[in-house]
């Protein structure tokens, strides 16, 4: 399962931007919403420009929240800030 632990990863609180030339902490952004799965866009803080997108799945999400339940001492998931 090294996939999904690299997918982990990438939804980190910081990505690598181009333009600043440095990891930076990202805004998450809902792009688009389908009917089985939602589509985010990653924003650099700092200059705003798009540094990655993350796809996730209804199954995705509800694992997440399982596992963020499961662990329960990060109780602000990226996910739970979101309308
Ligand atoms: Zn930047």
């Amino acid at each position: 399962m090294a996939s999904m632990q690299q997918f982990e990863n990438f939804t980190a609180s910081s990505l690598y931007c181009e333009k600043c030339k440095a990891a930076m902490p990202v805004r998450e952004r809902l792009l688009l919403v389908l009917p089985d799965r939602e589509l985010y866009d990653y924003l650099c803080t700092e200059c705003g420009s798009s540094v990655g997108s993350r796809e996730v799945t209804a199954g995705d999400k509800l694992m997440a929240q399982a596992s963020a339940a499961r662990r329960a001492r990060r109780p602000l998931a990226p996910l739970d800030l979101l309308p």
